[in-house]
Parts: structure tokens; sequence; C-alpha cells
């Protein structure tokens, strides 16, 4: 290579280096606040306090099941008490009210965790309604919904609290920024808008009915992608400099798909050989180049979700403690 070549490669290296966005590393926030719960909860246990979460699992959703074994592995890991109960497939709403009842009376537990979905003949609103809210630690119950808007102490969705703490453990500003979030969902897009709200954002809320998205999304100086669509927040959706979280999980199972994501990227094409499919966020790889900051998918937002559950069954704990 002629030197002015070098030069001129090593300058571009630079500026590409530059240029790439700041990771958020979800795995070691999420490491971070489990070692947090885990000497609240040795605080708890000194004056003879042990948080509890009961997990309901309906039926054999291999993906429930998974999900399901990480939620009692890491609750045992942090020191709280957890049991998981196994109704079958074909149980019926009035059997699921009376186990949330049974949970519900039961001083031992303070948090009862429904995993979604629930089989079609099960009302899951009249279930998850019958949890009584100060065990509620998923935060979908509506009084919990309604504490979370009206701004008074209550159980926060996981993933939407998750969200927050990333933000905030990255020491990156929310209050005046312009916030805008790509979902409305109650799981996910609802709660992640209210707290940016109450963080004092300035917010937008998107969903597939919103005329030129990417227009909106690019006056973001935060930009929350939780749609359900793999890839879809290209470049041109994102100002530079802004900081991008990315809630999506999305399994890319095609090679065509997989090409327009990851081309060149000789990782990702090794799992994604063994393994037929490999996890994409809804935020574009791309994007790396133009963000400011960025949550990788996997280790992103996915490992905050079970960590923000910990947080809650201490939290609830600890509330109901106070009020005994
Ligand atoms: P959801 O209930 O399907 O909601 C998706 C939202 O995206 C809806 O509001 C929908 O708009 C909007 N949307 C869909 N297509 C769109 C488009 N082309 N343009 C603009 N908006 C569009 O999904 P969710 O439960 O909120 O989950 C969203 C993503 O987060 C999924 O990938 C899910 O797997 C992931 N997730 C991750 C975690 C985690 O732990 N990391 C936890 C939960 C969910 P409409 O309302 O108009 O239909």
């Amino acid at each position: 290579m002629r030197t002015y070549d070098r030069i001129a490669f090593a300058f571009t290296n630079r500026a590409r280096s530059s240029l790439a966005a700041r990771i958020l590393d979800g795995t070691k926030i999420a490491a971070e606040i489990r070692a947090e719960v885990a000497a609240e909860v040795k605080a708890l246990a000194a004056s003879g306090v042990r948080p509890g979460l009961a997990v309901v699992l309906v039926g054999h959703n291999p993906a429930s099941e998974v999900y399901v074994r990480g939620k009692v592995k890491s609750s045992g890991e942090v020191g709280i008490y957890s049991e998981k109960h196994t109704p079958p497939e074909t149980a019926t709403t009035e059997e699921l009210l009376e186990l949330i009842a049974d949970l519900n009376r039961r001083d031992e537990i303070n948090g009862i965790l429904v995993q979604l979905p629930l089989p079609p003949q099960v009302d899951a609103k009249k279930v998850l309604l019958a949890v009584d809210p100060a065990k509620d630690v998923d935060g979908f119950h509506p009084m919990n919904v309604g504490f979370l808007s009206t701004q008074r102490p209550g159980l926060v969705a996981c993933t939407p609290a998750g969200v927050m703490e990333i933000l905030k453990r990255s020491a990156i500003p929310v209050a005046g920024q312009e916030a805008v979030v790509v979902g409305r969902s109650d799981i996910v897009g609802k709660p992640v808008a209210m707290l940016l709200l109450n963080a004092n954002a300035t917010l937008t809320v998107c969903h597939s009915k919103t005329h030129d998205l990417p227009g909106v999304c690019r006056r973001a100086d935060i930009l929350v992608a939780a749609i359900g669509r793999a890839g879809m927040i290209t470049r041109d959706y994102v100002k530079p400099g802004a900081t991008v979280i990315d809630v999506g999980m999305n399994q890319v199972t095609d090679r065509a798909e997989f090409d327009r994501l990851f081309a060149g990227n000789r990782k990702r094409e090794e799992t994604f050989l063994t393994k037929g499919s490999t996890l994409v966020g809804d935020v574009h790889p791309e994007v790396a180049e133009v963000a400011g900051a960025i949550t990788p998918v996997p280790g992103g937002v996915g490992p905050l979700t079970i960590a923000m559950l910990m947080a809650n069954t201490v939290k609830a704990a600890k509330m109901r403690e106070r009020q005994k």
C-alpha cells in the first residue's frame, strides 16, 4: 500500500470508529441490578422477611417455558423464594381465578406473575385483573397502570422500567429531550411512553397509522422501538447522535432477510448457519453508524426484564411490610 493510501486508510478507519455508537450494555446493567437486589434480599432476611414469587405457567408453550425457567433460576440466584404453578393447557378461567385467589391470600407470596399468552379458552383480562395489585409484579393491573399515569408509587411493568434503568445508569439525559416511542402496546409502548413523560421528556408516540414515520422518528433525541418487526428502523429514521433503545426481539430464519440485516457479519452468519435462526431487534444494525448510543440485540433491553422482575418482587415485599 502506498504511503498516501495507508494514511487515507488509517484516517477512514479512525473516522469510522469515532462515528460508531456507544453500546449500552444491558447485560452489565442487569447484573448490577441483580447484585443490588441480592443485597436488599439479604438485608430483609435480617428482619425476618423473605420475598416470595409465584409464577403461573399454563400449558406447554415452549417460549413461555424458557422465560419461566429463567425467572425461577434468577429468583434463586438473588435469594428470592419462588414457586412454579403449572395448570394444564385445558385449565378454565374459573380454575385460574381460584389459584390466583389462593396466591393473593398467602402471606409468604409477595409477587404473582401469570406468564402470557394464556390458552384461548381463558379470559386473560379477567385473570390479570384478579391479581392483587400489591402483588402484581408484572405491573399490568389497571390499578398499577393508573398509579403510573398519575405518578403514584406502584409496580411498573418490567421491560419499560428496564428501559429507564438503561437510560439512567448510562447517564443519558431525559428531561427536556425529544423522545419518540414507536409502538403503543399495553405491555411496552404505553408504559415506556408514560415513564418518559414522567421523566419530563417531550413525548411522541407512533404506531401503524402514523404518517411519515421516518420524519417523526428523526426528531428524536431518544428513540424507542417496540414494534416487533425485524430491523424496521433503518438509518433514515435516526437523527445523528440520537440514543436508540431497541426493545424488539425477532427471530430471523429467512436467508434473504438475514442478508438484508447482516451481510458481511461473519460471527452472525456462523450462528445463523448453525442454529438456523438469529435474534434481531426492531432496529437495523446499520443504525449503529448514525446513533450516538444504542442497545444491542441480544444483550440490550432483554436482560433487564428479569432483573426488573426481581427488583419488583423485593419492592412488593417492602411495600407490604410497610403496610403491616
Ligand atoms: P405488539 O403488542 O405487537 O405492539 C406492536 C406495536 O407496534 C403496535 O402498537 C403497532 O401499532 C406498532 N407497529 C406495528 N407495525 C408498525 C409499523 N409498520 N409502523 C409503526 N408502528 C407499527 O408488540 P409488543 O408486545 O409491544 O412488543 C414489541 C416488541 O418488543 C416485540 O419484538 C417483542 O418481542 C419485544 N418485547 C421485548 C421484550 C424484552 O424483554 N426485551 C419484552 C416485551 C416485548 P398499532 O397499535 O397501530 O397496531
